[in-house]
């Protein structure tokens, strides 16, 4: 790890809080920052593939959806299926 030789403060996106980084690539404040990052990311990872999955078993006719088959089938967030609806 090269020293910088100047201090460049930075905020964690995860807690806000205001760090003095030690590389250049420097994002999370502490690795504690960088695992809930991963987590998140793994996370979504496996929600996106529960979704596939719930899609490609959705029977070809039907007469009507349920709000987690339209997520499922057209990756929107539930937020954003409610809120079309409740603009129409
Ligand atoms: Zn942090």
């Amino acid at each position: 790890m090269a020293n910088l030789g100047i201090e460049i403060n930075r905020k964690c996106p995860i807690r806000f809080k205001v760090f003095i980084i030690k590389t250049l690539d420097s994002v999370y404040c502490s690795p504690k920052c960088s695992k809930v990052v991963n987590k998140r990311k793994k996370n979504k990872e496996k929600k996106e593939a529960l979704f596939v999955t719930y899609a490609q078993n959705v029977p070809g006719i039907r007469e009507y959806l349920t709000a987690r088959q339209v997520v499922a089938i057209y990756g929107i967030e539930r937020s954003t299926l409610y809120y079309t609806v409740w603009l129409s």
